[in-house]
């Protein structure tokens, strides 16, 4: 049967050879099966070690605080899951992890947290900047996680030594979104939209991403969210397959699900497809992936990604931060996670740039351009 998107087109091969992609183009590549998707996957290996290079840049993930004061209806730590044991790591618990990362030539930490605004927390995370800064020479580069925030903070946290931002979209489809978040006003789409903008302003490397194979998503829902992270111009991307959660209210959809199977291989296909549509950005291959499969963040090394984020939250936490079922390194410390990763690293024949920051190289063109 003749593909009804490939109307117009002459083949998968030309589309593949493309710079700039139509909608439909982008749905024919992430829909991709068989022998195209071998190709597709072939493709953006090639363009990440053309644009980027082989390397593998270490983001140590620190997941410093589960109290968040929002209620998305997919994660397992929304406020409203009564089942979690709330904690915050203490400032030496996470002051030690980042020491590790910075004497294991990590070179870069992501603080993540649910999501607070309140006045202690923001001084916190800004104490908490200053401190490793001090303790790192100033080396360790800083991400933070830390959901929406004013202009102010995210400025004021810039200014005491983060650089780059994550923030994911979740999907760009508003409709979507107030699927899986409740409508209120703590849960603004706009507001996150709003937030990019901020980060931006702020001067970080901006990182967003969305959940894939979410109920009610669609492939076309899928080819949007790429093309709304090229216009919004992010430089760093982390997205994953979306994974259910018992003690949730997104968990009644469980049914219409496609297998993990099915997510994993689409969440392949997306991080390819971002490869060959945003070249130079940083692609994180995230940690719901190893959820399905063992060696699911290797696969998207392989395939588009050049950023990990080994886990250094303390151990004691990590029970407590399991935002989907089965993630993993539940009980790997620090040291062992290090070395479970080169090794899966180098056998996916890559190079860890150990020591190196590794900054997107989109955002280092944009500044010297002034975008
Ligand atoms: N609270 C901050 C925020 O929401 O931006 C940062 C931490 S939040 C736990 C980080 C990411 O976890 C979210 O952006 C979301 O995409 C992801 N996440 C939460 N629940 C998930 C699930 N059930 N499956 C896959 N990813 C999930
Ligand atoms: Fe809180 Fe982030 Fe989870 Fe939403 S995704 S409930 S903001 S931790």
């Amino acid at each position: 049967m003749v593909n009804f998107y490939l109307r117009g087109v002459n083949n998968f091969q030309e589309i593949l050879k493309r710079k700039t992609f139509s909608k439909e183009e982008l749905i024919v590549l992430i829909r991709s099966k068989g022998e195209e998707r071998i190709q597709l996957l072939k493709r953006s290996q090639e363009v990440k070690n053309r644009e980027v290079g082989n390397k593998v840049y270490f983001r140590g993930l620190i997941e410093f605080s589960n109290i968040c004061s929002k209620d998305c209806l997919y994660c397992g730590i929304r406020k409203g899951n009564e089942k979690v044991l709330r904690y915050h790591a203490k400032d030496e618990e996470i002051l030690d992890a980042c020491r590790f990362a910075w004497k294991n030539g990590f070179a870069s930490v992501v603080l993540q947290s649910g999501e607070l605004s309140s006045p202690a927390f923001v001084d916190r995370v800004d104490t908490l900047l200053k401190k490793i800064k001090q303790l790192s020479n100033n080396e360790l580069g800083i991400t933070l996680s830390c959901g929406e925030q004013t202009l102010e903070t995210y400025k004021r946290w810039f200014e005491s030594g983060a650089h780059r931002y994550l923030l994911r979209i979740e999907s760009s489809n508003r409709e979507l979104y107030y699927k899986i978040h409740p409508k209120n006003d703590d849960h603004s789409f706009e507001k996150r939209i709003e937030a990019l903008g901020f980060l931006k302003e702020a001067g970080y490397q901006v990182g967003t991403g969305v959940m894939i194979g979410l109920p009610f998503q669609t492939y076309e829902d899928l080819a949007n969210d790429l093309l709304f992270m090229k216009k919004l111009d992010i430089d760093m991307c982390g997205m994953g397959p979306y994974l259910e959660h018992e003690d949730t209210p997104l968990y009644q959809y469980r049914n219409m699900l496609m297998s993990k199977q099915e997510r994993f291989n689409l969440a392949l296909n997306m991080v390819a497809v971002l490869r060959l549509l945003m070249p130079d950005i940083n692609i994180a291959a995230a940690t719901a992936l190893q959820a399905i499969d063992p060696a699911g963040r290797e696969k998207a090394l392989a395939v588009g990604a050049n950023v990990i984020m080994p886990n250094l939250t303390p151990c004691e936490y990590r029970e407590e931060y399991q935002l989907y079922e089965n993630k993993p390194c539940l009980d790997e410390d620090a040291e062992l996670c290090r070395n479970c990763l080169e090794a899966r690293i180098e056998l996916a024949g890559a190079e860890i740039g150990y020591n190196e920051w590794g900054d997107s190289r989109h955002f280092i063109k944009r500044m010297q351009t002034g975008k």
